[in-house]
């Protein structure tokens, strides 16, 4: 393709928008842009953006991303199981969590989920993504048989379990350090981990989130101890409700330095706040999530703050829906996350993207965005490039 010369016409509206630009803005990006590290309070003003630094910003986060990881947009087959619904925790942004007398309450047996996992693969999955409610009558044991079962079914099948909740309950109530509920976890077939449970990684807004789950500095433990045994994780962070500019930019931060230390996070997942049906907004404590602007913001200053050490930016189209994860992919995103199959805990929570993504769609999205499809595994190796 022939490249433009630039006529006076466009001259004038490159140096017009750049002009325009707030010095603190211009600095920021600048610097990112030298793929130099962004402070906390440079992304606090990125994040704060509005009008054309808003979409100078975004071309920003884009130029970025095809620099580090090119035109290539993955996704993973796989299916989530979601083992029960009971839960004890009652987190406040929670829509599906059940006392576990409540009439639709369950608790799938370790064969009922190895059954599911063995009809994803045979549909082509390469992963099981599983995760439940903190259920009082289950923890270590049978975590590790559900692991088992999975592994005795479909023994290739790359199991992508438990959250840091999950682990750090089942520990507990065996009474056994983090590391060694991991190895027993391991041993069972333990692939790699979600890093949910995140939300804000502030212990002032867990609070109010979820006052009895896991506290920052145990989050944290649990995912150092993984990634120490060799059990990559991803990491996530829940926004949308409660928090402010800063919240995002101290956990991003936050994650970065953990990725220093340890490099065990496989990609970032941002999971914009379903608001809906949750206690937390029904009950007037929280806003009705983010808006779609906020949502590219996170994805595009997550791209610039985390360039070099966390470099898969993950859009979630359960979250953000298929067209603002689209439009996600030129805001800093890579990455359009799994097919799923089944899906409960957005659904309950009043997301209306739906269950499954095929990846035929998914593959449709992408290209049509300009972009490179790929099917890639849980820890990024690319399976198949649909040209
Ligand atoms: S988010 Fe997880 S831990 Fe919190 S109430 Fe829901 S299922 Fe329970």
């Amino acid at each position: 393709m022939e490249k433009c010369r630039l006529s006076s016409g466009l001259e004038k509206f490159g140096e017009q928008v750049f002009a325009g630009l707030d010095s603190q803005v211009a600095e920021a990006l600048n610097k990112a842009l030298e793929g130099l590290e962004l402070s906390v309070e440079e992304a606090e003003t990125l994040l704060s953006t509005r009008g054309f630094e808003f979409q100078v910003l975004l071309l920003a986060a884009d130029w970025v991303r095809k620099r580090r990881v090119g035109e290539t947009v993955t996704f993973v087959v796989n299916r989530n199981v979601n083992f029960t619904n009971v839960c004890q925790v009652r987190c406040s942004f929670c829509a599906f969590s059940r006392p576990p007398n409540a009439s639709d309450a369950y608790l799938l047996k370790p064969e009922t989920v190895a059954e599911r996992a063995a009809e994803a693969w045979k549909s082509g999955a390469t992963e099981v993504c599983l995760q439940g409610g903190i259920h009082p009558q289950i923890g270590l044991e049978y975590y590790a048989e559900v692991l088992k079962a999975v592994k005795s079914v479909v023994p290739r099948i790359h199991t992508h379990a438990y959250s840091p909740m999950e682990v750090h309950y089942a520990a507990e109530k065996a009474g056994v350090s983090i590391g060694e509920a991991l190895k027993v976890l391991r041993e069972a077939g333990l692939d790699s981990m979600p890093g949910t449970a995140a939300e804000i990684l502030d212990d002032r807004v867990r609070a109010v989130l979820c006052p009895r789950k896991l506290n920052v500095e145990r989050w944290v433990e649990v995912v150092k101890t993984a990634h120490r045994l060799g059990i990559p994780t991803t990491c996530t962070m829940m926004y949308g409700h409660v928090d402010s500019v800063r919240h995002r930019a101290g956990h991003l931060a936050l994650l970065r330095s953990l990725q220093k230390e340890t490099g065990g996070f496989t990609e970032f997942v941002p999971l914009s706040f379903i608001y809906p049906k949750t206690p937390l907004y029904l009950e007037g404590l929280a806003k009705p999530g983010a808006t779609g602007i906020e949502d590219l913001k996170l994805h595009a200053v997550a791209r610039l703050m985390l360039q070099g050490w966390i470099d898969n930016i993950q859009a979630s189209w359960v979250k953000l829906g298929p067209k603002l994860a689209q439009a996600a992919l030129y805001a800093g995103a890579n990455d359009l996350g799994g097919t799923l199959m089944e899906e409960n805990i957005s659904k309950a929570a009043g997301a209306t993207a739906g269950e499954h993504m095929p990846p035929s769609e998914l593959v449709r999205i992408i290209k049509e965005a300009g972009r490179t499809p790929a099917q890639r595994t849980t820890t990024y190796q690319i399976i198949k490039i649909y040209s």
